[in-house]
């Protein structure tokens, strides 16, 4: 038995652990999770536990539905929640064939494989993610927990104890929070996290969302991750702060740069700027996510990049002098409904391509790029990024990179899926055409 096992057995009777629950996420970026008895989870970490997968989004076509959750001690951790005689832990599973090789459809053995391509070039991948939600009061009609504003202090019972409570839960499981504050929209609030291996901030995050949907539950309101719940106010971004690094060295940093960023960087961003439209679908994955990238709202709808410029798809934030480690790149387009371990692959291969391809990087962009007109976009090469879901997998249609990172099975998968989302609100009359056409004559 290796140390990791010991260690997750000899806690779960220390703990009292009455429940082991074995979390994995489907295609979409929804979580499933499994309940084993105590008894149970030797076995289960030495030969997984075998399950039906063929009632999952994206998992199985019906004659290899058979497969076998791994769970993964390292990932092992008490839920603070749930307390007094149900203790409960979860570990993070990886999904493989019944014959021990991986799942084609998991999203953590995507993310893994994208990952083990970056190491094999030396190259581990950190994320620091700025994840917004809505509180809400009510979801019919919809009311905002709050009437605050960006950075307002909020009174108690605000938002302001919601994220107190999410932060001690996050804490507790080991998820180190960064800062947290209340954003621009009314009940719209913001928690960022320390930055992690892509791997850990992908399981982070799905355990995230969990910890923000029990402490609502508790507290008797909604919590939504939903990328644009009110068209007069801005939508939830998850802006994905990234840096590569060697061993201890942040391969981003260049001290003799004016930027102090390494020709790796500039490499990177012009890989994820190329590629921007066509990893789009990925990364804003839903109808409504579109609906936030309309221009304005501090979110982006243009492949360009700046540093104070909160338009561009691609930021490089200002660090801390000297400190070399903090030096890192923003992307701004991703939203906080997405499957964060397809997002997180398609991210780091569009910027490997870029080094492997050494595109140059184009031009800074310092103005508000709304306010050029599309003529002078063109004039400076900065292309649209997909203005809905159609657009979106049309182009993911033609993308080889996209189809390289996901593997077949995901790929098809998903825009099967896409496909049927976006026929499905085609058909859909909303209350705004009603509004300007019913008196049509
Ligand atoms: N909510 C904005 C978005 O959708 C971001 C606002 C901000 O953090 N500057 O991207
Ligand atoms: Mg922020
Ligand atoms: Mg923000
Ligand atoms: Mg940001």
């Amino acid at each position: 038995m290796d140390r990791q096992t010991e260690f997750v057995l000899r806690s779960m009777e220390e703990r009292g652990i009455r429940f082991v629950r074995l979390w994995f996420t489907d295609v979409l970026g929804s979580l499933k999770s499994v309940a084993i008895a105590p008894a149970e989870v030797e076995g289960a970490i030495a030969e997984g536990v075998g399950f039906d997968g063929s009632a999952i989004e994206g998992f199985a076509r019906v004659y290899e539905s058979d497969m076998v959750a791994h769970p993964d001690p390292s990932t092992y951790q008490v839920l603070p929640w749930r307390q007094a005689g149900r203790s409960t832990a979860r570990m993070f599973c990886d999904i493989k064939l019944p014959d021990g090789s991986p799942s084609f459809a998991d999203p953590r053995f995507v993310l893994k494989r994208a990952l083990q391509k970056a190491a094999d070039l030396g190259f581990t991948f950190y994320i620091h993610p700025e994840i917004e939600f809505f509180l809400l009061r009510s979801l019919s009609p919809l009311i905002p927990l709050d009437q605050g504003g960006y950075f307002d202090h909020t009174t108690l019972g605000d938002g302001t104890d919601f994220r107190r409570d999410v932060i001690t839960i996050l804490e507790q499981m080991g998820i180190s929070v960064e800062f947290s504050h209340h954003e621009a929209a009314p009940g719209q609030h913001e928690i960022d996290l320390r930055y992690a291996d892509a791997l850990t901030m992908a399981d982070n995050i799905m355990t995230f969302r969990v910890v923000v949907r029990e402490v609502a539950v508790s507290q008797d309101i909604h919590a939504t991750f939903m990328p644009k719940p009110f068209s007069e106010h801005p939508g939830s971004g998850m802006h994905t702060h990234m840096s590569l690094f060697e061993g201890d060295t942040n391969v981003f940093y260049d001290a003799a740069d004016q930027y102090n960023l390494s020709k790796t960087a500039k490499q990177f961003i012009a890989g994820l700027l190329h590629h921007a439209p066509e990893i789009t679908a990925v990364t804003n994955q839903w109808v409504n996510s579109y609906k936030r990238l309309v221009g304005g709202g501090e979110a982006p709808s243009f492949a360009c990049w700046g540093r104070a410029n909160r338009s561009a798809l691609v930021r490089v934030p200002q660090f801390t002098p000297g400190k070399s480690s903090s030096a890192r790149i923003e992307y701004r387009a991703i939203d906080s409904a997405v499957n964060p371990y397809l997002a997180y692959a398609v991210l780091l291969n569009a910027g490997l391509k870029g080094i492997e391809g050494e595109y140059p990087l184009p031009e800074e962009t310092e103005d508000e790029v709304w306010r050029l007109t599309d003529r002078e976009r063109k004039a400076i090469g900065i292309h649209e990024l997909p203005r809905n879901l159609d657009e979106a997998i049309r182009i993911m249609d033609e993308s080889e990179l996209v189809a390289e990172t996901l593997g077949e099975h995901v790929y098809e998968y998903f825009m099967r899926n896409k496909r049927k989302e976006f026929a499905a609100y085609r058909q859909q009359v909303t209350p705004w055409e009603l509004e300007r056409h019913i008196r049509v004559m």
